[in-house]
């Protein structure tokens, strides 16, 4: 992860939003950041 601090993980932990927070995988990120970092982590697509 990357980003801010994350103590309190309310919003996505990389942008701190917290519509559409995605909490799979063990991630808190919300769709946008997800569909950013899904490659990275082996995800190929978001659906
Ligand atoms: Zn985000």
């Amino acid at each position: 992860m990357t980003g801010k601090k994350y103590g309190r993980t309310d919003g996505c932990v990389r942008c701190g939003r917290r519509r559409g927070i995605v909490r799979r995988y063990g991630l808190h990120l919300c769709r946008q950041c997800f569909r950013e970092k899904a490659p990275e982590l082996g995800f190929k697509k978001y659906s």
